[in-house]
């Protein structure tokens, strides 16, 4: 297990350490260094000092440095997940499934480390050639939250590389081992040393700060809440700072009332507790049709009911612990605050009294003004709404300041596809619980973001557009 700061290809001791903790029995897993002001600068230097020579290596040379860390994390995707398990506490089939698709974003971004387009064409007035080209933006900041501390990571790193940007790695205090494990395998891949750096600052707001008003600094990706995400884009104001922001949501889950009601339970099992409910993408808000409600509540919590709470690491487990017990208290208070605004609980909503961050499964049927419904819940809380028009469910999904994602279970189509273009969200799920996708472009509208990570889109976070006008 690495514990120590990775910079400019070496493992470097900080002036301190934090614990890492695992948050089922609430034991030190181990010992982090910290970053100091030293190790900070250090890593800015590195990656500005390698800079110039990893944007000119040939695209093919960084698509198999990719292509190579694909490998490694897909065949040690086992250990990674014991890891991610240990130090996040979501349940292992998660952590597995995670560390999976954290592995593929080396994959899509080693394919598209070659196919960079460009263009070339005669002005409409036929005075110049108009030759448009790409280049990487230079050294770049990533912070990672906690939630998805292999996936959020490598959604970053795998772009970063693919366009030749060196970069700073910020991962989230909770969940440092899984960064510095992605940084190992970056090493043995062949990552050029000075490429990719991981602090893990002593102070964060400061230290990033400062790195944010460093010249050096051509670009920031920041995945984590809208709150954060709002400071950083107030400082990287200053010196108009590249960002690329994926932020919080507050996803609407709408069963229309000639939705399959088993096949949109299995799906919003996956969108609602997929991590434990701990996702940007988790459906925190349930919108169902009046006619088949009482349905749909009854088997919706019984499959609540059912879910094994558990250590992450335990064969049994289906739900996990929550990172830590300041944000297992978090979803409790709103849980309480939601009950006492007229909530009814129908499973949960009750701490257990055991060791560990442990929130159980909990469904409350509430009223469409419910304070619960005005707040990303990081955790396995399904509030339920009824709703009577499809023009009413419309409203109700576009009655937030978020817009990350939204899911429609219909049979028919039409109707929809009608709701999908009404709904003001950047994904939108039909008859699907999970559609994130390395290939796929993954983004939020409002205040849920700027810019797309994956896709055809996510490469361009990391390269600016030239546009070369040429006599003749
Ligand atoms: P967070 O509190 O915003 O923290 C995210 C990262 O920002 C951490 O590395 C944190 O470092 C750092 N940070 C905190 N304050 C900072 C500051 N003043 N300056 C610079 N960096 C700072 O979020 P979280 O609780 O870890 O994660 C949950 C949030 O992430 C949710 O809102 C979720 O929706 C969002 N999220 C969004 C996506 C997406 O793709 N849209 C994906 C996953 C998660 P420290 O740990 O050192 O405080």
């Amino acid at each position: 297990m690495r514990t120590q700061l990775f910079i400019n290809g070496e493992w470097v001791e900080g002036p301190k350490t934090t614990p890492v903790y695992d948050p089922s029995d609430l034991s030190v897993i181990a010992e982090v260094s910290l970053s100091g002001e030293k190790e900070n600068e250090a890593a800015l230097a590195a990656a500005d000092a390698a800079s110039t020579s990893w944007a000119a290596t040939a695209p093919r040379v960084r698509a198999e440095i990719l292509r190579k860390a694909f490998e490694l994390m897909s065949t040690e995707a086992d250990y990674l997940a014991e890891l991610v398990s240990k130090e996040n506490g979501k349940a292992l089939p998660d952590a597995k499934g995670e560390v999976l698709y954290a592995a593929e974003f080396f994959r899509w971004f080693s394919e598209e480390a070659v196919r960079t387009p460009g263009d070339f064409r005669k002005s409409p007035s036929g005075d110049k050639r108009i030759l448009v080209t790409h280049q990487p933006i230079g050294t770049s900041l990533l912070i990672t939250p906690w939630n998805f501390p292999a996936a959020m990571a490598t959604r970053k790193i795998g772009p970063a590389i693919a366009a030749g940007c060196t970069m700073i790695l910020k991962p989230a205090t909770e969940t440092p081992l899984t960064a510095l494990a992605i940084a190992e395998i970056m090493q043995r891949a062949g990552l050029p040393k000075g490429v990719l750096n991981v602090i893990l600052p002593e102070s964060t707001g400061p230290a990033i700060t400062k790195m944010l008003h460093d010249p050096r600094l051509r670009n920031l990706s920041f995945t984590g809440s809208t709150e954060v995400g709002r400071v950083l884009l107030r400082e990287a104001s200053d010196r108009v700072i590249r960002c690329s922001m994926e932020l919080g949501g507050n996803a609407p889950f709408v069963i229309l009332d000639d939705a399959n009601i088993d096949e949109a339970i299995k799906g919003l099992m996956l969108a609602k507790m997929r991590n434990g409910g701990a996702a940007c993408t988790a459906a925190n808000r349930i919108y169902v049709q009046k006619d088949v409600a009482a349905e749909f509540t009854k088997k919706f919590t019984a499959a609540m009911s059912a879910l094994v709470m558990g250590r992450g690491r335990d064969a049994s487990t289906q739900l996990g612990a929550s990172v830590s017990i300041k944000e297992r208290n978090k979803i409790a208070e709103l849980v309480d605050q939601s009950v006492a605004s007229g909530g009814k609980l129908l499973t949960g909503g009750v701490i257990p009294d055991v060791a560990g961050a442990f929130y159980p499964a909990t469904v409350i049927e509430v009223a469409a003004d419910n304070p619960i419904l005005k707040h990303e819940v990081f955790g396995p809380i399904a509030p339920i709404v009824t709703f009577t028009t499809d023009e009413e469910a419309i409203t109700l999904a576009n009655d937030t300041e978020y817009g990350l994602i939204s899911y429609i279970y219909s049979e028919d189509l039409k109707r929809a596809l009608r709701m999908a273009e009404a709904i003001e969200s950047g994904m939108v799920a039909i008859n699907r619980g999970v559609i994130s996708d390395p290939a796929a472009p993954f983004g939020g509208f409002k205040q849920s973001g700027l810019g797309r990570e994956g896709g055809f889109d996510g490469i361009h976070e990391f390269l600016e557009t030239k546009y070369i006008g040429v006599d003749i």
